[in-house]
C-alpha cells in the first residue's frame, strides 16, 4: 500500500463509524475469508461493522468464524438498504467493479459512503476513495493482511482472523499451487499458522466435506467432459436437469473446472453451467501459461478476472453457449497451440 493511501484510510477509519464491507456475487473462498477477516478487525478497532454480500455462499464455508451474521442483500434487501444508506465507510473486497455485486450495484452507487476497494483483479474501476489494487497478489485475503500490517495492528490477529486470512488464500491459490503463490504468500501463510491456526482441520472443513450427490454431480461432470485436443481445450457443461438430479447445492460445482486442466497438455479449460435461477448460462474459465481468459472473457462472454481464472455468462441456451465458445476458438488457434 502507497503511503498516502495508508494516510487516507487511516483518516477514514478515524472519522467513521458505520462501516459496511461487502464482496461479489457468488462469493467464494476469498471473497467471504477477506470480508470477514476485515469485519472482526473491525469489531477489534470498537467499529459497528457489517457484512452484507449479494447472494449465499458455499456450504464449505459456513464454519468461518461468524459467517451466521453476514447478511445476505438478496433475502434481506430492505434491511440491507437501510444499512448501506446509513454507513459513513465501505470497503468493497475481491472485485474490481461495482456491477460485480449484480443487484447491489444500484444502492452501492447511490450510496453517500466513502468507498476503499481491496482487490487483485485486472483493470479496477475509479470509484474508491482508497483503491488497494494488486493484480500480482494471489488472495483479496493476503491483501488483507498487508492491509491491517500497513495499518501498524498486525499484533491485534487472532486464531478467528487469521483462520479466515488462511482460507481465502488457500482456496485462491488451489492450495498453494497456482503461479501466484509467492514466498511472501508462504511467509504470511507461516506467520498465521504460529497464531496457532490448525491449518489441516481448515482443508478438512473445506475440502472433506462431500455429499455423496457432490461426487455423483462431479463424475456426471467427468462424463460430460470434451477435448480438442488440435487447440489443446477441454470443457465440461452441466444442465439444469443434472445438477438437480443430484440436488445441487450452492458451491458444489467449484473447483471442478480444474479436472478439465488437469487433462495433459490442455491450455484452456471450461464449464458452463445452466442457472436456473438467473436464467444465464454461468462460466468458468482456467487456462495454463499465458493464454488469458480474463481478456477471452471479457471479449466474448461479458466478465472477466484473473489471466489464469476468470468467469463470464452468456444469454444463450447452453448448447448455443457451448457451440459459440467452439466457433470463436479457432480465432486463437496460435496462442492455443
Ligand atoms: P469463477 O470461475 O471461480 O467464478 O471465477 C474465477 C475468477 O474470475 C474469480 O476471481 C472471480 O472473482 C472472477 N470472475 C468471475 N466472473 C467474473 C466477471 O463476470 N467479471 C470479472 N471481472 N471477474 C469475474
Ligand atoms: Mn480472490
Amino acid at each position: 500500500m502507497e503511503a498516502k493511501d495508508i494516510q487516507k484510510t487511516r483518516t477514514l477509519l478515524q472519522s467513521s463509524e458505520n462501516i459496511v464491507i461487502t464482496c461479489h456475487k457468488g462469493p467464494d473462498g476469498d471473497a467471504i475469508g477477506s470480508s470477514l477477516a476485515l469485519y472482526l478487525y473491525l469489531k477489534k478497532q470498537g467499529k459497528n461493522a457489517t457484512i452484507i454480500v449479494p447472494d449465499d455462499f458455499p456450504f464449505f464455508l459456513k464454519w468461518l468464524p461468524e459467517s451466521e451474521h453476514i447478511i445476505l442483500y438478496d433475502a434481506n434487501k430492505e434491511t440491507a438498504n437501510t444499512i448501506i444508506n446509513n454507513a459513513d465507510l465501505i470497503f468493497t473486497l475481491d472485485f474490481n467493479a461495482l456491477h460485480r455485486t449484480g443487484d447491489m450495484q444500484e444502492v452501492l452507487s447511490n450510496a453517500s459512503a466513502k468507498f476503499i476497494m481491496i482487490d487483485h483483479h485486472q483493470q479496477p474501476d475509479d470509484y474508491a476513495e482508497v483503491t488497494y489494487s494488486d493484480t500480482t497478489i494471489c488472495s483479496t485475503c493476503q491483501m488483507v493482511y498487508h492491509f491491517i500490517d500497513a495499518l501498524e495492528d498486525i499484533n491485534t490477529l487472532d486464531t478467528d482472523i487469521a483462520n479466515c486470512i488462511y482460507t481465502g488464500i488457500m482456496t485462491d491459490t488451489g492450495s498453494f499451487r497456482f503461479r501466484s503463490t509467492t514466498s511472501t504468500t508462504h511467509r504470511v501463510i507461516a506467520s498465521l499458522i504460529d497464531i496457532g491456526i490448525d491449518n489441516a482441520k481448515i482443508h478438512q472443513n473445506v475440502y472433506d466435506s462431500n455429499s455423496y450427490n457432490r461426487l455423483q454431480l462431479l463424475g456426471k461432470s467427468l462424463t460430460n467432459l470434451k477435448v480438442i485436443p488440435e487447440l489443446n481445450t477441454a470443457y465440461i457443461s452441466l444442465s439444469a436437469d443434472e445438477q438437480s438430479e443430484f440436488n445441487a447445492q450452492k458451491g458444489d460445482t467449484e473447483g471442478v473446472v480444474n479436472y478439465a486442466l488437469s487433462l495433459q497438455g490442455i491450455k484452456l479449460a471450461a464449464i458452463f453451467k445452466e442457472d436456473q435461477n438467473s436464467k444465464l448460462i454461468k462460466i468458468s474459465l482456467r487456462s495454463k501459461g499465458d493464454f488469458s481468459v480474463n481478456e477471452f472473457s471479457r471479449a466474448h462472454f461479458n466478465g472477466g478476472g484473473h489471466t489464469n481464472a476468470a468467469g463470464g455468462a452468456s444469454k444463450l441456451s447452453l448448447e448455443e453457449t457451448v457451440e459459440k465458445f467452439i466457433s470463436i476458438l479457432p480465432s486463437y488457434k496460435k496462442e492455443l497451440s
